[in-house]
Order: structure tokens, then C-alpha cells, then sequence
């Protein structure tokens, strides 16, 4: 067992942390939580806190920590086969059977699963499956595409052009030049006090369709969106939303790419976030609560449209060119497997939907009222807390007062991790979906007096 000291230093020396200030933590001015344990909600770490993680690491460990039944499952697979590729027809009982499994969990229109290890890497997919589409069907110019600003799809080369937040572009380049955003279904910070959220909806819509006029619809290939906006601040949609931006993608033969990766299997209180708000996507990205990050595992699930033309496409150029190692990992499978089936058994769909909308209201009453708080919202097991300097005028906080970390800094004294949204003092939680109402009691108690401590 290695000492505190020894542990502190190899981190500095040695860790090179993702989404992290390197040189503050070089200089040991940011936290170095060494995490130890789980169960439950709760987490544990080397100095013997218990914390209650209200964000579920990064809203994906669903089902809880210290699943005994996904850890023997793996165990298991590692035991009987660790590894074998899924290339060229290859497959295991695990694999072929996790596919199945989240293709009776999706929406009707879907028929395969293309397994990747998280959620930027299958987006990578999605966007080279929808350049193969168009080009097999003879559209070589339609190949931008459309994503929002706020959406979060990842941190790769394409998948970081089309995160829209500043943060993942600085410096690196991005956004690439076949992505275009547009704009996010913000309510609370919609251009126009006086727009109901019908007349919004409209309004994003109509963006949309000017920005596909500009550009031209034979340029466009896909539009991809979370159902709900989650790393840009958790943003539930204006009512209507969805049915409009469809309704134009639709007339201008544009697919939809819904990103999944924090809304499936559960975590709105329905299986998908597509069947919670009625969207038709040509292709779904999944990952995060497919195994409930007991293992990475992510997939890119097709519709029939979109299969036929890729069928099309390999028997007139051969073999589809993409594959990665780890593509349907057995023993990833196997977690996906174990964690599927317990999700079921525990029913933990209906829980999220059930004890989310008892938390979201809880907080809602705890702090709603709050001088600087602007809006609670949330849907499902999601709710963000948005704090402003006026709350009448919606006047927001210079950043640099950094008032969401601030918050999150004392919620983590109170026992409880939220997370400090990156853009805006916003603080997100998105506990596991086996979450207690006693447990959301505690999250909120602790709320209480974290804002109060910095407001
Ligand atoms: N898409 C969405 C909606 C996400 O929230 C995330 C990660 O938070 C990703 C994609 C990227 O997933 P990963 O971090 O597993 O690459």
C-alpha cells in the first residue's frame, strides 16, 4: 500500500488528468481526491470521507456503485474469454446478446448496434456512418453537420467541433470547418422575455431553417442533438421543440442523430429520451448508463433507413473501412449485459422518474425562491439550479466571481458532490437513478445550506 505522500507525488509527477487546470494542479491548488470505495450513492476516499455523489461520477454510474452482480458478471466474461474481436462476422454470447438487448429497449425504428468504448468515439462513428450514407446515395456535397451551441457530443477531433462550448474548442483549432451550430432551446435565456415556450420553439426552429437556407440543404447532412441539453446546463426543451426542428429536418432530408449518452436507459424517466419527447433519429449514441461505467462501453444504434444504405454500400465497395480493437469488448459486454438486466429487476426506469420529480420539486420549494437564484429545472433524475446577481432583471454574474464552483465547493463540505456546469453558475446534479427520497432529502438539506453559505 503506498503512503498519501507517495500517492500525491506520483499524481503531480506522473497523471496527466482530463478537463482539469494542469498547472493549479501541478501546484497542488486544486482538490486530489483519491477515490477508494462506493456503494450506493455514496462514494469514499483515502481520508476516510463518505460523500454522497449527487452526479453519479459523471452522470453515468446508474445503477450505483458496488453492484456485485456486474462485477461477478465480469469476472466472469474475464474468466471464460477476456477478449476476443468483433471483426468480420466475430461475435460472443455477450456481445450478441447486449445487442439484442438494447435494440428491444429502443425505439421501433431501430435494428442494429455498432459497439464503441464512449460516447465521443461513437459520435466519431455516427458522423463517418452518415458521410458513407450520403455518399453511397450519390451526395457528395451533403456532408455538414448541424449541431447546437451548448451541446455537449464529446472531445474528439470532429466530436469536439461539435461539443459548442468554448471551452473544448480554445486553443485546439475546432471547431472543424463541416460543422455549423446553431442555436441551443435555452428558455431561460431566450432572446425575448416575452416569448411563450411554443413561440421559442418556433424561433430555434426558424434559426435552423434560415441557417440550412444559407448553407443549402444538399450541403447538410445530419443534425445531431441531446434530448436534453446536458454538460452546456442541463437544459430540458421549450415545449414543442423536438416536433419543430424535426418538422424542418424532415423537408430538407437532413437526419437526426440523437445523443443519448446521458439520456438512455433511464435516466429521464423513460427508457430513451427519444420516446420521452417523441424524436425519430436515424441514429442513437449510447453509453455512460449502458453499463453504468462498470465498464466503458458505448454503442451507435441504427435505424433500418440507414442500415439498408450501408448494406448497399458493402456490396458495391467491399468491407465497411471502420473498426476499432475494442469494438463489442466481451467483458464491456458483459457489464452491459448485468447492468440491463438489473436495471429491469429494480425497476430503477420508473424510480428515476418517480423519486427525480419528488427531488426536482423538493429543491424547487428548498431554494427556488432565493434572491439569486434565476431557475430550478430538470427533468427526470436531472436538475440544475441556475444562480443570477438579479433575479427580476435575469442579470447573470461576472464569471469571474466563479459563483457555481463556489457553490459546489461548499455543497462538498456539506458531504455531497454536484457538479459546477463549465458554462454559467449552474450547479448540476444528476444523482444515480436508485436514488431514495430520503437520499434526495439529504442532497437538498445540503443545497440549503451551501447556498446560503455562499449567497
Ligand atoms: N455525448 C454526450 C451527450 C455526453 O454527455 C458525453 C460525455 O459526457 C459524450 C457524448 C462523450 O462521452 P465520452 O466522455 O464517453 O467520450
Amino acid at each position: 500500500m503506498l503512503t498519501n505522500d507517495q500517492l500525491d507525488k506520483w499524481d503531480r509527477e506522473n497523471f496527466f488528468h482530463p478537463s482539469t487546470h494542469l498547472a493549479q494542479h501541478a501546484r497542488g491548488e486544486s482538490p486530489n481526491r483519491i477515490v477508494t470505495g462506493g456503494s450506493g450513492v455514496y462514494i469514499e476516499d483515502r481520508d476516510g470521507n463518505r460523500l454522497l455523489d449527487a452526479f453519479a461520477g459523471l452522470y453515468c454510474v446508474n445503477v450505483g456503485y458496488g453492484r456485485t452482480e456486474i462485477a461477478d458478471a465480469i469476472a466472469a466474461q474475464a474468466k471464460e474469454l477476456a477478449y476476443y474481436h468483433a471483426y468480420v462476422g466475430h461475435g460472443t454470447e455477450a456481445s450478441i446478446t447486449l445487442a439484442r438487448m438494447i435494440v428491444e429497449r429502443a425505439p421501433k425504428n431501430m435494428s442494429k448496434v455498432y459497439f464503441g468504448l464512449g460516447g465521443s468515439d461513437a459520435n466519431e462513428t455516427n458522423i463517418k456512418l452518415v458521410w458513407y450514407y450520403n455518399n453511397i446515395l450519390g451526395r457528395a456535397d451533403k456532408k455538414k453537420i448541424i449541431s447546437r451551441w451548448r451541446g455537449y457530443h464529446g472531445s474528439g477531433l470532429m466530436t469536439g467541433s461539435l461539443t459548442g462550448l468554448e471551452l473544448f474548442h480554445k486553443k485546439f483549432d475546432l471547431p472543424l470547418s463541416q460543422v455549423i451550430h446553431t442555436e441551443a432551446p435555452y428558455y431561460y435565456r431566450r432572446p425575448d422575455m416575452a416569448m411563450s415556450e411554443a413561440q421559442f420553439s418556433a424561433h430555434c426552429a426558424a434559426e435552423l431553417e434560415a441557417l440550412i437556407e444559407r448553407e443549402g440543404a444538399d450541403t447538410i447532412a445530419a443534425f445531431i442533438g441531446e434530448p436534453v441539453l446536458g454538460t452546456g446546463g442541463i437544459v430540458p426543451p421549450p415545449a414543442g421543440y423536438w416536433e419543430a426542428i424535426q418538422k424542418v429536418l424532415r423537408k430538407h432530408d437532413i437526419l437526426l442523430i440523437a445523443d443519448e449518452v446521458v439520456t438512455a436507459f433511464g435516466r429521464l424517466g423513460s427508457m430513451f429520451g427519444s420516446n420521452h419527447y417523441g424524436l425519430e433519429a436515424d441514429i442513437i449514441t449510447i453509453a455512460k448508463g449502458l453499463t453504468s461505467a462498470y465498464a466503458p462501453l458505448s454503442g451507435s444504434i441504427v435505424s433500418d433507413k440507414v442500415w439498408k444504405v450501408l448494406e448497399k454500400g458493402t456490396d458495391e465497395n467491399g468491407p465497411i473501412g471502420h473498426g476499432w480493437t475494442y469494438s463489442a469488448h466481451p467483458i464491456c459486454a458483459a457489464a452491459g449485459v448485468a447492468n440491463l438486466e438489473l436495471i429491469d429487476k429494480l425497476d430503477l426506469v420508473t424510480n428515476a422518474g418517480k423519486v427525480g420529480a419528488y427531488f426536482r420539486k423538493a429543491m424547487a420549494e428548498a431554494v427556488g425562491s432565493h434572491a439569486h437564484v434565476g431557475e430550478v429545472r430538470g427533468e427526470g433524475m436531472l436538475c440544475a439550479i441556475e444562480f443570477v446577481e438579479e433575479r427580476d432583471n435575469r442579470r447573470f454574474f461576472e464569471p469571474s466571481k466563479k459563483i457555481g464552483p463556489q457553490v459546489a465547493a461548499a455543497l462538498l463540505k456539506q458531504g455531497v458532490i454536484g457538479r459546477a456546469m463549465p458554462q454559467g453558475d449552474i450547479l448540476g446534479f444528476a444523482p444515480p437513478l436508485c436514488l431514495s427520497e430520503k437520499e434526495a432529502d439529504s442532497i437538498v438539506a445540503a443545497t440549503v445550506k451551501a447556498v446560503s453559505a455562499v449567497l
